[in-house]
């Protein structure tokens, strides 16, 4: 019996005929991709993307050259430099990350205490060279100052779980 099932399956066509079917159902219902770059999907305030430092509103720099961030590091991808300024406030001369060896863990961002250090939205970072992933401390404030609002934002969100 099993091959006039399958014979009949065959000449009816039933595999092809299902298959259009199912294809016609979904053409009716609400698509569940998006249509990337020019649509982007929600991100958790979470997110680890690229780094940022930021500033107060009065434009100084939160970072107070701590170190935790550069101690905690599991990738060593931090280097910083720090000396007194004249007003005897301790500040960074140089404040380097090796994203091609940072792996995202947002243990910097966790270990601030000023909220200087962040990961903030932005994934779209991708290079062409290894030496553009080589951030420096200019690199990293001018990220701060172009998504700053967007991470306050963000770390608003968050503060109630922190
Ligand atoms: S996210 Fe993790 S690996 Fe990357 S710089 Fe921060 S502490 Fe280092
Ligand atoms: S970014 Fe934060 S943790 Fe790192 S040195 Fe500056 S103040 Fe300290």
């Amino acid at each position: 019996m099993d091959w006039i099932k399958r014979s009949s399956k065959m000449l009816l066509l039933r595999e092809l005929i299902s298959g259009m079917a199912l294809t016609l159902k979904y053409m009716f219902k609400p698509k569940v991709t998006i249509n990337y770059p020019f649509e982007k999907g929600r991100l958790s305030p979470r997110f680890r993307g690229e780094h940022a430092l930021r500033r107060y509103p009065n434009g100084e720099e939160r970072c107070i050259a701590c170190k935790l961030c550069e101690a905690i590091c599991p990738a060593q991808a931090i280097t910083i430099e720090a000396e007194p300024r004249e007003d005897g406030s301790r500040r960074t001369t140089r404040y380097d990350i090796d994203m091609t060896k940072c792996i995202y863990c947002g243990y910097c961002e966790e270990a601030c205490p000023v909220d200087a250090i962040v990961e903030g939205p932005n994934f779209e970072f991708a290079t062409e060279t290894r030496e553009e992933l080589l951030y420096n401390k200019e690199k990293l404030l001018a990220n701060g100052e172009r998504w700053e609002t967007e991470l306050a934002a963000r770390l608003n969100d968050d503060a109630p779980y922190r």
